[in-house]
């Protein structure tokens, strides 16, 4: 059987469906699967081992037998836990069904098997009777079904039908219930993902400013989760405006109802400010008392949370519809909307309105700018960010003259803006065909006047025509580049694609901006990132290495180790070699038929554990003038880097690593082989340690 996959293909920069092999999808899920990091986070496991005992305390000291239900088991860990603190039987239910053959593996390894069933099925397929899947109803429910939003992966109709069918009335349930706190801040730093501000452009005949089309004001924006390391935001950049509440909890021992409902609070601003970001996070306890609990509290509500490293359980941003004013002292109320898996958040004031809460529940945002459809979360930021913008004005203003014919590639892009304020006037911008780029776009002009200064080319750049260009041919081609289809930072490399189509209507002394681009690379070790890529070896006592092995034959599958993007201002790490700029692009000419390979070896000269190397692309705008879509600075002399907050880098985790405590042991380098292909635009890589 084969399955299609959807790949961004960066030589066309768009959207294909590939034939893969059926196995493809599932090593894809077990490779970037959070299993591993779940099985690292001892917090995590000690609490769910502790509440798991009491609970199995708890029935046996009410004379009963203990029959556990384990609603999504994974590697079988819960049960486990459960069958080792004296459970009579565990019920495991697991719908995937590479994960349902892994429990039964583990299960049988750590000697369980008399004790725990594993049912391969989603948990409303389970049966209970003398000849169901369940011999009957159980008396304790364990699960670990929660995202960073906690309902994002089904918690509430899984628990609401295992209320109804699977578990006895007054069991136990582990964890016993689940918070949901909130806290109204300002920040401009996160508000910036969010809106675009308006951007100052600095033209020979005085300042001008882009402004955004007036529909976007009031725009809730997307419904999807905002998810973050929100210890990795330093407070510098948050104004706190109220004290954190207490939203709203469920009790996992009674009855769960999903169906849509809010739930409302008042606050007292703290401090006067703008209100618009509600910062959310959840804690679990594990038993009713709550003496054992689990919390995702960030480091100014928690100081020890730091320490606490997770990633498949963070905190969430949810940005207000629009900005309100708040005052210090002036009762105002916030309410959390929810349907089965999501939530967003309003804020009213306390002067009566909406008091009837069935009004309160409105539908989930929907996106009516579409701006928010354009521009994801980064790109918002990156186009907010002034100091980049400030490059690109820099640039244009050297390479543009009145007289310039501009064709601008980059996918929702304002150069075509700039590059009118700073003079040209005869302007291009070349845009897939995606209806609602065209219509955002355009109302973008509108709003700054320029509708019939700019012309929007509906077209691939390999069906460009002379008459697009009014029989004109192009003099300065401009990209950022940038493009939505792109995962991997050469992905934008398309630019360079799009720049060969695009050939024959280039003037002989053409001007390309960017003129060039090149591949960065340094080895690091990560703070706690690597835990995601690490073999757990043994968890809590238990042996899950069929896990690792699992998830190492998934890595390997095909042999197509990959790089993998992850955005590491969320993730902290120290350099152990200088920055090496290992490949460059050459945008004045075309793309060449032949691979450009390089190899050498890389300087290691810092002591630590050496987990990966991270790539990035760094864009040379015109001389002397280069962006960075990667590294930005190493900060002090323990090598600390500080990464661009608006893109995502490439890591390559090393399949093994290299410890060093002290430069005298260290090896001295790492040797490289990196290739590009033309023929796929892809990079591949190889380390020797
Ligand atoms: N219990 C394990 C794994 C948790 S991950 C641990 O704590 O380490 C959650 C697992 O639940 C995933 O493997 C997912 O496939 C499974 N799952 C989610 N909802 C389910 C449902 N309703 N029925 C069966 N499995 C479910």
């Amino acid at each position: 059987m084969k399955t299609f996959c959807g790949r961004a293909n960066p030589t066309t920069g768009a959207m294909e469906w590939i034939e893969e092999d059926e196995n493809y999808d599932y090593h894809q899920e077990i490779a970037r699967s959070r299993y591993a990091d779940m099985l690292h986070d001892r917090d995590r496991n000690t609490k769910y081992y502790q509440g798991i005992r009491a609970a199995v305390n708890r029935v046996k000291e009410r004379g009963e037998k203990a029959i556990v239900l384990d609603i999504g088991t994974g590697t079988g860990l819960l049960s486990m836990m459960a069958a080792s603190a004296g459970a009579d039987f565990c019920y495991a239910v697991e719908v995937f069904k590479p994960m349902a053959n892994a429990a039964v593996k583990i299960v049988e390894k750590n000697g369980f098997h008399d004790k725990i069933k594993v049912i391969n099925k989603h948990s409303t397929e389970v049966t209970v009777g003398p000849d169901g899947d369940m011999q009957c109803r159980a008396n304790i429910l364990v699960t670990e079904l929660f995202d960073t939003e906690l309902i994002g992966e089904g918690a509430l109709p899984t628990y609401e039908h295992a209320h109804k069918y699977l578990v006895q009335e007054g069991c136990e349930a582990v964890p016993h219930r689940a918070t949901v706190y909130a806290q109204l801040v300002e920040s401009k730093r996160m508000w910036s993902w969010n809106k675009l501000f308006p951007v100052p452009v600095e033209a020979e005949d005085g300042e001008k400013m882009i402004v955004s089309p007036s529909e976007m004001e009031k725009c809730p924006g997307v419904p999807s989760v905002c998810d973050i390391q929100l210890n990795q935001m330093p407070s510098s950049d948050i104004t706190v405006l109220s004290d954190v509440v207490t939203m709203f909890s469920v009790d996992f021992s009674k009855p769960v109802r999903s169906a849509s409902t809010s739930y409302r609070v008042q606050l007292e601003p703290v401090k006067s400010g703008k209100a618009q970001i509600v910062l959310s996070w959840w804690d679990i306890d594990m038993d009713p008392s709550g003496t054992i609990n689990c919390t995702m509290a960030p480091y100014w509500v928690k100081s020890t949370s730091a320490f606490q490293w997770r990633d498949h359980w963070m905190q969430c941003v949810y940005f207000l519809p629009n900005e309100e004013p708040v005052l210090q002292g002036e009762l105002i109320y916030l309410t959390a909307c929810r349907d089965e898996y999501s939530l967003w958040y309003k804020l009213q004031k306390a002067s009566g309105e909406g008091e009837n809460k069935a009004d309160l529940c409105v539908e989930s945002p929907v996106c009516r700018c579409q701006a928010h459809l354009l521009w994801n979360r980064p790109r918002f930021g990156q186009l907010n960010d002034q100091n980049r913008t400030r490059q690109y004005v820099r640039a244009l203003t050297k390479v543009l003259k009145t007289d310039s014919v501009c064709l601008c590639i980059s996918d929702g892009s304002l150069l075509p803006v700039l590059a009118h304020y700073l003079g040209a006037k005869q302007l291009k911008l070349m845009i897939k065909t995606v209806c609602y780029f065209f219509f955002f776009l355009l109302k973008v002009f509108k709003a700054n006047h320029l509708e019939d200064k700019i012309k929007i080319i509906e077209a691939r750049p390999e069906l460009l025509t002379s008459s697009h260009l009014e029989n004109k041919k192009i003099s300065v081609l401009v990209g950022e580049p940038f493009f939505t289809t792109s995962l991997l930072p050469w992905h934008n490399l398309y630019f360079w694609y799009a720049r060969t189509a695009v050939t024959s209507h280039l003037t002989s002394n053409v001007t390309v901006l960017p003129q060039s681009a090149s591949l960065h690379m340094m080895i690091v070790e990560f703070q706690d990132l690597w835990r995601i890529r690490s073999p757990c070896g043994t968890c809590e006592g238990f042996d899950v290495r069929t896990m690792d092995d699992m998830i190492k034959n998934s890595l390997n599958f095909r042999e197509s180790k990959e790089a993998e993007p992850h955005p590491l201002w969320e993730y902290p790490c120290k350099s152990l070699s200088d920055p090496q700029e290992v490949l460059t692009f050459d945008f004045r000419k075309a793309v060449p038929q032949y691979c450009l390979s390089t190899e050498g070896s890389i300087n290691l000269s810092r002591k630590g554990t050496s987990h990966g190397a991270v790539l990035w692309m760094e864009y040379h705008l015109a001389a002397d003038i280069s962006v960075t879509t990667g590294l930005m600075q190493i900060s002090n002399e323990k090598g600390n880097c500080e990464w661009n907050p608006h893109c995502k880098q490439a890591v390559y985790f090393f399949s093994s690593v290299i410890e060093s405590e002290s430069l005298s042991d260290l090896p001295t380098a790492i040797t490289y082989a990196i290739n590009f292909d033309p023929k796929t635009g892809e990079i591949t890589m190889d380390f020797k340690l």
